[in-house]
């Protein structure tokens, strides 16, 4: 990692920037950011992730992690002797998961293009306004239904909720007054 100094000092917490031009400490293991990733993380699926990845670099870190001489040695400072940046780990950490979820939706994938399917099918129902019957009372008055236009069922349901406004309001009892 080339480290250069950074324009922006926090005055009294001198930084460098990392690969990625993210402002760290010259202190590695006082890398905030960094550390919240180790805290968060499960550590036996990052280790899988290590394993998984590919990456001579994240081998290192997976052997230095194991490894009794560096039993005192913060993975801040692994990460920074090994060139490993915060963005380094993100990107494992991500496409690691997202592998695995992939894998899982292809397995379920069947199933769920079968709901999919069944749902998208052409269906009638009866108007969950009118029951079906086509028409609303309304106190004296009977009113087409709003939602069906008085044909009592919705073909594949892109049903409306016939509003309350529509019977108070009296142009629409005249317009559809039977
Ligand atoms: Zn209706």
């Amino acid at each position: 990692m080339k480290a250069t100094a950074s324009q922006h000092r926090r005055r009294g917490r001198p930084t460098i920037r990392d690969k990625n031009r993210r402002p760290v400490p010259v202190r590695p293991d006082r890398d905030q950011s960094m550390e919240w990733f180790f805290e968060e993380v499960p550590q036996d699926k990052f280790y899988e992730a290590l394993q998984l990845s590919g990456d001579k670099r994240f081998y290192r870190l997976y052997d230095a992690l194991h490894d009794p001489a560096y039993r005192n040695t913060s993975p801040m400072t692994l990460c920074r002797k090994l060139h490993i940046s915060l963005t380094d780990l993100h990107d494992l950490w991500r496409k690691h998961n997202l592998h695995l979820g992939m894998i899982r939706l292809s397995t379920s994938l069947p199933e769920v293009l079968d709901d999919i399917c069944e749902d998208a099918k052409s269906r009638e129902t009866a108007c969950p306004s009118c029951e079906g019957i086509g028409e609303i009372t309304h106190g004296p008055i009977k009113v087409r239904c709003a939602v069906c236009e008085g044909i009592g069922y919705r073909a594949n349901a892109r049903v409306r909720t016939c509003a309350a406004d529509t019977f108070s309001d009296p142009r629409a009892i005249q317009t559809w007054g039977s």
